[in-house]
């Protein structure tokens, strides 16, 4: 394909990568981004917000030669610890075993690496320009300058909207014939605070898990950092009993604390200047279609796709967007066919990883906790462990590259199985192995042949 001049708006997680890809693909990119450059704040700046690498994130970040870079900055996660309202603790190991782990990323310093990785490659970053009005027809875009509030007027062959969830580009795909487009609230928000390393330095719960405080409506999560602190998220209803509307003042904070968290109470020293100082995010699923304008525009990220972040797909969503559309550039000299291919393939796999992100909102915030669902979750360690015809959706969604959609599907068989399984039983040690494997057999097994999935990853 012939050089073309590409205009990225949004130099975010995924605006970022993406940029690196396509300069070396030859065009000329330029990535228009409302922030300013905090490149030189971020860096060693201590408290970090952090999120989730996992398989498909990873696996995009590989083909630009970052992988290593990245995984650098994070510290690697090996599964979730409960966090009981009597402080007793329970842990679920992730992965098959100790390969498969997350890693907990450093958001600012990962969107910084991806920034200069952009521009050694050759692509052009305007900082403090926010997209105002967008003329996708025409491949004009008009942006207002932050600091000077000066209008600025660019031409572009082809327009990325890589600008978020809160997308300014997606506001132009609404007036595009066909567009179609639904944000659905999920009624709770959250709020990020920390614990602070040790005054040793070290780590003050244990630094390899995810770990979380599961009750009901509300939840608490808290991710390592590679300073010894660990990033907590703290997820509230937005209305209605212990929400972000009741809990308002230090007393209201310190007693919801004290009710629903004890054991975090004395990890949180700053708990209440952080709760009243940051700002409470707003949490919801955002799906349109298509991702594509003609051969002129396209959506990618959370523009195309926001999910609520339970289970720490969205980046890596993003980033898998960004190898899918290569790998569609590459096999099409046509960008319209390619843009359409792009979103055909990619529309499916965002509302099936949407879905399974609502799925895992009710599952950690209500589930976690339950008998049943326990015994289910150990039934499942121990047929991916001891048989070969079985992996969880979860390793399927977080440490494979089986199409999402795919993962979705087969976790609904899986649940069906799950539920023949545990019926009648009370510990994991009860489950039949040949009788599951024979199950798995009769009725996965089937539908991962006829769509090729394969489970050795
Ligand atoms: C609490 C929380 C936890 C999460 N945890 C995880 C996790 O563990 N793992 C995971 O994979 N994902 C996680 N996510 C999701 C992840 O943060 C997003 O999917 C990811 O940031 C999307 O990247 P993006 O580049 O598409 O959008 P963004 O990161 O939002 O970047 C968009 C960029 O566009 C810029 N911009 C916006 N509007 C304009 C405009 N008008 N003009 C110019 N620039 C503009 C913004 O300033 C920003 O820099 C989490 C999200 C939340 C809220």
């Amino acid at each position: 394909m012939e050089s073309q001049r590409i205009v990225v708006v949004g130099g975010g997680l995924v605006g970022s990568l993406l940029a690196t890809f396509l300069v070396r693909r030859g065009h000329q990119v330029e990535v228009y981004e409302q922030r300013p450059d905090r490149r030189a704040l971020t860096i060693g700046a201590g408290r970090s917000i952090n999120l989730i690498g996992t398989s498909r994130g990873l696996a995009a970040l590989e083909r630009v030669g970052l992988r290593d870079a990245v995984l650098a900055i994070g510290v690697p996660v090996q599964g979730r610890t409960m966090h009981a309202l009597d402080g007793s603790l329970t842990y679920h190991p992730y992965g098959k075993d100790d390969s498969e782990v997350n890693h907990s990323l450093p958001r600012g310093e990962l969107n910084a690496l991806l920034m200069t990785s952009a521009e050694r490659a050759g692509a052009t970053f305007r900082f403090q320009h926010r997209l105002r009005e967008a003329d996708l027809a025409a491949g004009r875009l008009e942006f207002e300058r932050e600091d000077t509030g000066e209008t600025v007027r660019v031409e572009a062959d082809r327009i990325v909207g890589a600008d978020g969830a809160v997308s300014a580009l997606r506001d132009a795909f609404e007036a595009t014939p066909g567009f179609r487009t639904t944000y659905e609230d999920l009624g709770h928000g959250y709020k990020e605070l920390v614990i602070p390393p040790r005054p040793d330095g070290s780590f003050a719960i244990e630094q390899t898990s995810l770990h979380i405080w599961p009750r009901g409506r509300l939840m608490l999560m808290a991710l390592p950092n590679q300073d010894g602190s660990f990033t907590v998220t703290l997820y509230l209803p937005n209305e209605g009993a212990s929400s972000f509307a009741e809990v308002d003042g230090p007393e209201a904070v310190t007693r919801l604390f004290e009710t629903e968290f004890p054991d975090a109470v004395p990890l949180i020293p700053d708990l209440v200047t952080d709760f009243e100082a940051n700002p409470t995010g707003r949490l919801g699923t955002r799906r349109c279609e298509p991702f594509c304008f003609e051969d002129r525009a396209i959506l990618i990220g959370d523009s195309a796709h926001a999910i609520v972040p339970f289970f720490g797909q969205g980046m890596n969503c993003g980033f898998e967007d960004c190898s899918v559309l290569v790998d569609r550039l590459e096999d099409e000299d046509d960008w319209g066919r390619a843009f359409a291919a792009y979103s055909a393939e990619r529309k499916p796999n965002a509302d099936a990883i949407a879905a399974m992100s609502l799925e895992n909102f009710v599952e950690m915030s209500e589930r976690v906790g339950d008998a049943d669902f326990l015994l289910r979750r150990h039934v499942e360690h121990r047929l991916e462990n001891e048989l070969d015809n079985y992996r969880t959706r979860y390793s399927m969604v977080t440490y494979s590259h089986i199409p999402y959609r795919l993962a979705y599907e087969a976790g609904k068989i899986q649940q069906r199985i799950l539920e023949e399984l545990c019926a009648g039983i009370e510990r994991p040690e009860d489950v039949d192995l040949e009788a599951a494997r024979s199950l798995i057999e009769r009725e996965l097994t089937p539908f991962l042949d006829r769509h090729a999935v394969s489970l050795s990853y």
